[in-house]
């Protein structure tokens, strides 16, 4: 049966990650996976997860399946952080969400939902993406292809490019936007870029896909969301991918959610319905624990304000660290201008460093960096940046 199956390659981010645990040097540094670390190097466990987990546990509650699309309590509460806590309109009923196995199971019902609805469109993805992006679609059914959207010379954000690509492409065109944070590069689009960008999408008639897997993580909960509200404003009809795994430090509890926004509540219902046989023929429905949670924070007055906080507290030593970073590049003699660093958003940096590079950081120090030179900033903490700065200096020479 299974003569002539061929081997698969490697994920090349969780094949970096095999190679990092396999290395016995003491001060290596893994800068490749995208995960967020405290100061002490440790994925946190927040105190609003630890106590919304504490109360579920003493509740002893009994585990029945949940709905299709998951916990209402969850499914509003997404609403709220994408849309806004008295959002019209939510309250029109045209929004629908299902909670989802993370921002990439939100990703993949969306992906299965839209090739039966759209079987001869085309995905565009940014150039660079999340390697899922392109993945998933295609496996979806899709032909994949990519708008410009990163520019090396200024590392920043070819907007001319982007905005030219869109411009061309057919009717239907379904366009994945990082709705925040962008992952790899961490450079977004102005809000004035941004207006332009949901005036073109909406002018072609084309089919915004958000991706929204770092809310909190670049000015604000609030702040993020204004991209979303910005298509929403437009009128657009769109989807968006939630993912809590990073804000929630939740990573496995597969912790996301689809929204879809419609043009009547009586369409929006005729939507769900058909986003329901998806899920109940791909997973049936999502798990409780993770759900439960967030929920439970999301509609907990005083969950919510600690979650608010502690999720400041990671966005800012993430900035406190891509400052040290730049400061620290500077002392250690680096001529070349890295400040670009501190202007981007989210955990990630595209930082320039050349796959010759990386390949030295990690022979020579131990330092894993994705070959495109992207480096998790969040990984970065006070014990392991003067070393970090010290081992890129050196290999820039
Ligand atoms: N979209 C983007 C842009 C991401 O970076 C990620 C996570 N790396 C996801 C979606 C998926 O998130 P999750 O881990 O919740 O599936």
């Amino acid at each position: 049966l299974f003569e002539s199956v061929e081997l698969a390659p490697r994920d090349p981010i969780l094949g970096l990650n095999e190679q990092y645990n396999a290395d016995t040097r003491p001060n290596k540094v893994n800068l490749g996976v995208g995960v967020y670390s405290d100061d002490e190097g440790r994925i946190p466990l927040l105190d609003c997860v630890r106590q919304a987990e504490e109360a579920r546990v003493a509740a002893h509650a009994a585990r029945g399946y949940l709905p299709i699309d998951g916990i209402p309590g969850y499914n509003s509460g997404a609403q709220k952080l994408l849309l806004g806590e008295n959002s019209p309109l939510v309250g029109s009923g045209r929004v629908l969400t299902a909670q989802s196995l993370g921002g990439t199971g939100a990703l993949k019902i969306g992906a299965d939902f839209l090739r039966r609805l759209l079987p001869g469109s085309k995905v565009v993805i940014s150039d660079p993406s999340w390697a899922n992006h392109r993945a998933l679609f295609a496996e979806a059914g899709f032909t994949v292809e990519t708008y410009p959207y990163y520019d090396a010379a200024t590392h920043g954000f070819n907007f001319e490019g982007m905005l030219a690509a869109l411009r061309a492409l057919p009717e239907k065109t379904i366009v994945v936007l990082h709705a925040c944070c962008h992952n790899p590069t961490g450079v977004d689009p102005s809000a004035e870029q941004w207006a332009q960008i949901a005036d073109t999408v909406r002018d072609r008639n084309l089919v915004p896909f958000l991706d929204i897997a770092y809310q909190g993580f670049g000015d604000g909960l609030e702040e993020d969301a204004s991209v979303v509200r910005l298509f929403a404003q437009r009128d657009l009809t769109m989807l968006i991918s939630s993912s809590f795994s990073k804000s929630f430090s939740l990573y496995g509890e597969r912790v996301g959610a689809l929204t879809m926004v419609c043009s009547s509540k009586e369409e929006s219902a005729r939507v769900l319905s058909q986003l329901k046989v998806v899920i109940r023929t791909n997973y049936s429905n999502p798990p409780t624990h993770g759900g439960m949670v967030v929920s439970s924070v999301l509609n907990t007055p005083e969950l919510f304000a600690l979650w608010k906080q502690e999720l400041a507290g990671m966005r800012d030593r993430i900035r406190s660290m891509r400052t040290q970073l730049v400061d620290k590049l500077k002392e250690h003699g680096v001529s070349q201008d890295f400040s670009f660093v501190k202007s981007q958003r989210g955990m990630f940096s595209y930082s320039g460093l050349t796959a010759d590079q990386v390949e030295r950081l990690r022979e020579e120090h131990g330092i894993y960096a994705v070959g495109s030179g992207r480096i998790c900033v969040a990984a970065l903490n006070s014990g392991n940046i003067d070393y970090v700065a010290k081992a890129v200096a050196s290999v820039i020479g």
